[in-house]
């Protein structure tokens, strides 16, 4: 469940650290980062994503100066390489995408696609869609209908419980939402509707993340969440942290870390994002010994 690392600062005072054995980089973003460091490689002509390739800054800023150029749109990329991110685009952009002649690498972490996949069908099939998530994330709004407004995306409870009486509702989560979260909206809109079907689509490797968090923060004082402040999955460590009550900061880099938040403390948990680097929660360990 976490490695154990335990340091002595002086004779006076040691401080033991739980570092989560989930933290740091899941399969989707190695792959994604996998295929970018490929194609620089590779490839001769200018590589580009349309918006940050995952929500980690210091992994942006290390690619752009490996030469991957971040494009906010299909008009500022004439020629080259698309990559397209994790988080996936808008069914309407990949179409653009494929009708320009520009190179595509599909870096879309396969749970996302799964994710489009199951909303495709689920309109095929005639339900109204809910998709439970942030609704400006880049992950929802490459749903299929969430442009459109046909899918509805509900981001709160109060939002479930004003939902209106429907005859089938079929749905479900942005991959990085909180578990006990999405549970809660499926038993709101069971009483909203003659037929619910939902798909548990919160990925595997968000939910590990989420529930060894928990266990490691109830045995220690404090608890860092180490990762993007632009990430929905770190932000969301941090927030099922304090909403269970424990002491928790969220940092990006250990030049956050605030010494007076270590007095007193002697036993400190770690984790992290799917989008942070090894040497990002490296450098935090390091810091606090
Ligand atoms: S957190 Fe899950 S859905 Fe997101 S990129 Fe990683 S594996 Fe894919």
């Amino acid at each position: 469940m976490y490695c154990l690392i335990a340091f002595s600062l002086n004779t006076l005072y040691s401080m033991k650290i739980l570092l989560s054995k989930e933290a740091g980089f899941c399969f989707g973003v190695k792959r994604a980062l996998r295929l970018t460091n490929q194609t620089l490689e590779e490839s001769k002509c200018p590589v580009y994503t349309l918006g940050p390739l995952i929500h980690n800054p210091q992994v942006i800023e290390d690619l752009k100066s490996k030469g991957v150029l971040v494009a906010q749109s299909m008009d500022e990329i004439a020629t080259g390489v698309v990559i397209l991110r994790s988080h996936g685009v808008t069914p309407k952009l990949y179409q653009q995408l494929l009708d320009s002649g520009l190179t595509i690498v599909d870096a879309v972490c396969p749970n996302v696609k799964r994710v489009q996949k199951l909303v495709s069908q689920l309109k095929q099939e005639d339900y109204t869609v809910v998709v439970v998530g942030e609704r400006n994330h880049p992950e929802v709004m490459s749903v299929p209908g969430i442009v459109e407004g046909d899918t509805i995306v509900i981001e709160s409870i109060e939002q479930a419980e004003n939902f209106p009486q429907t005859e089938r509702i079929g749905m479900v989560a942005q991959t990085t939402q909180a578990c006990e979260y999405f549970r809660k909206i499926a038993g709101i809109l069971l009483h909203k509707t003659f037929e619910l079907r939902v798909y548990h689509t919160i990925c595997d490797a968000v939910e590990r993340r989420q529930q060894d968090c928990l266990k490691i923060a109830e045995q220690v004082e404090m608890m860092l969440v180490v990762g993007g402040k632009n990430s929905a999955n770190t932000s969301r460590l941090a927030q099922i942290c304090s909403d269970n009550g424990y002491a928790t900061y969220h940092i990006e880099t250990a030049s956050e870390i605030q010494p007076e938040w270590l007095k007193g403390i002697k036993k400190i948990g770690i984790t992290a994002g799917a989008s942070t680097p090894p040497w990002i929660i490296e450098g935090v360990v390091a810091a606090l010994s």
